[in-house]
């Protein structure tokens, strides 16, 4: 497998003009398929991957997700005026870090690992979901605060993305209860803000970009909460790190030749013509990256398992002096680092 440039693309300036003029600024997640995409495209991409038995893991995971999102109780939400003060100060109004948690969250934690348990016949990870079921409530908090805050030294891998499982839940499903109690309000509950590297709902980081297809087949590229899977516009060829708009390359993992068959044994998933649906997209400036998911090339993408299924692009491209960006809660490398959370 080699480092190869992208074919190229249109400018950021094109693009820009285009996406002024037709698409939306926010593309929030659905109640009903979610989840639901998530975990089929993590068992789409396990078939004969090395990291099988955990997208097989995660794959569980996002089942129960998606069965407890569809009936979640009702949890505390900011009023009108908080609204309209985070939307005033170009503010996300559901901040992850310091965000006053309903305690409704830790029961759909604990009821996601008790609906998960069965679904573990004989994994290891039976043991992790044990474990975590005695967690008192202080020091599942206390978790979850590792996981959301910045610079938290005290956090368990192991139980980590089952924490991180639950957080998402319960801020996809705070992000569709403030979208769906909109009626007929003037203003939406979301909107820009003033850090565009960082999601206007929760302001978490991406865990990667999806290049979008829109109806008239224009191409656009959003970028995917790792927290509440809302997905918002940047133009393309830009960094999502520092914004520069030079030195933006990039790489991918390509057969060694043309006619080598589909890399099922862990690379990027080809379509026909051998293009590759997952890209790091990599910035001379900061020396940072962040994948890009191609739904041209592979309709059936999604942000965060083609994440998890491509690993050997991470390695190939820090090995190249990159440093990741992206934010995938099920798979945190890690102590937090300095500049913004867990990854
Ligand atoms: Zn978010
Ligand atoms: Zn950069």
């Amino acid at each position: 497998m080699t480092l190869s440039p992208a074919s190229p693309l249109l400018s950021p300036e094109e693009i820009a003009v285009r996406a002024g003029q037709q698409i939306p600024y926010l593309q929030l997640p659905a109640r009903a398929s979610v989840f639901a995409e998530r975990e089929m495209r993590l068992r789409q991409r396990a078939a004969a991957h090395p990291m099988r038995d955990f997208l097989l893991f995660t794959a569980e995971l996002a089942h129960v997700q998606h069965e407890l999102l569809q009936s979640y109780p009702e949890v505390a939400l900011p009023d009108a005026e908080a609204l309209h003060a985070a939307a005033h100060a170009a503010q996300a109004p559901l901040p992850a870090a310091g965000w006053p948690r309903d305690g409704a969250w830790r029961s759909g934690f604990r009821s996601m690992l008790e609906r998960l348990l069965p679904r573990l016949a004989n994994s290891p990870a039976q043991a992790v979901v044990r474990a975590l079921s005695q967690l008192s409530d202080a020091e599942l908090e206390y978790q979850a605060d590792c996981l959301l805050q910045n610079g938290q030294p005290d956090l368990d891998l192991a139980g980590a993305p089952l924490i991180a499982a639950a957080l998402q839940m319960y801020w996809t499903h705070m992000v569709l209860t403030l979208q769906e109690a909109r009626g007929t309000a003037r203003d939406a509950p979301f909107g820009r803000t003033l850090d565009v590297t960082r999601c206007p709902c929760c302001a978490s980081l991406p865990t990667a970009s999806v290049a979008r297809v829109d109806g008239s087949g224009g191409h656009y590229r959003y970028l995917h909460c790792s927290l509440c899977s809302a997905q918002w516009h940047m133009v393309r060829i830009k960094c999502s790190h520092c914004e520069s708009t030079k030195g933006i390359h990039y790489q991918s993992l390509q057969p060694v030749t043309a006619n080598r068959a589909d890399s099922s044994a862990g690379g990027s998933p080809h379509d026909k013509e051998n293009q590759p649906a997952v890209e790091a997209e990599t910035c001379d400036e900061c020396r940072h990256y962040l994948k890009i998911v191609r739904m041209e090339r592979d309709i059936s993408v999604e942000p965060v398992a083609d994440d998890l299924a491509s690993l050997t692009l991470d390695l190939l491209v820090s090995e190249a002096g990159f440093q990741r960006h992206g934010v995938n809660l099920m798979l945190l490398f890690g102590a937090p680092d300095s500049e913004g959370g867990a990854r």
